[in-house]
């Protein structure tokens, strides 16, 4: 495990703090389920700063890669990662905004003395999974036509709706 890394998250936004790292897959111990094997490498950057409306926000940037699993052949998949975030920081929870009044691409963190800079990567990397991550057909270890009587992912269900498919 990789040892804790702690910021105060108002301070580190308001003097504009950086802190850049790299981590290794062994070090997201909340992925071990969905990776194929611990190749790869990722790259942080945490950037304090103050945005277009004074608010103080933390940036993250995580770029890198993962190797997945992939759920019909169970073979390695290679996943690039590259997120870009946003947190403004808020002083209390009731200065949170209300669910429908956040923006898309910000989110926001109640002020911590001690945010764990490692949970909040994993956290990102997490979301920006794949629900289910599958090759494609002709890369993947599993012949289509096998692959057709395998339960659909609720992935393809969605892209079939997506484009008024049944
Ligand atoms: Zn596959």
């Amino acid at each position: 495990m990789k040892e804790q890394i702690t910021i105060n998250s108002l301070e580190f936004a308001q003097k504009s703090h950086e802190i850049h790292g790299r981590i290794t897959p062994r070090d997201l111990g909340r992925l071990e389920d969905v990776l194929f094997s611990q190749d790869g490498n990722l790259d942080y950057l945490l950037q304090g700063g103050v945005n277009a409306q004074a608010k103080p926000e933390i940036r993250l940037r995580i770029q890198g890669e993962l190797m997945l699993a992939c759920q019909r052949c169970m073979g390695p998949m290679r996943h690039p990662v590259d997120i870009a975030a946003r947190f403004v920081i808020v002083p209390d929870e009731s200065m949170m905004p209300a669910p429908d009044d956040e923006q898309d691409d910000v989110d926001f963190l109640v002020a911590d003395p001690r945010l764990d800079v490692m949970a909040l990567v994993e956290d990102e990397i997490l979301l920006g999974l794949p629900m289910a991550p599958l090759h494609e057909t002709a890369e993947c270890g599993v012949p289509a036509a096998e692959a057709k009587e395998q339960k659909e992912s609720p992935f393809k269900v969605l892209q079939g709706l997506k484009f008024g498919k049944s």
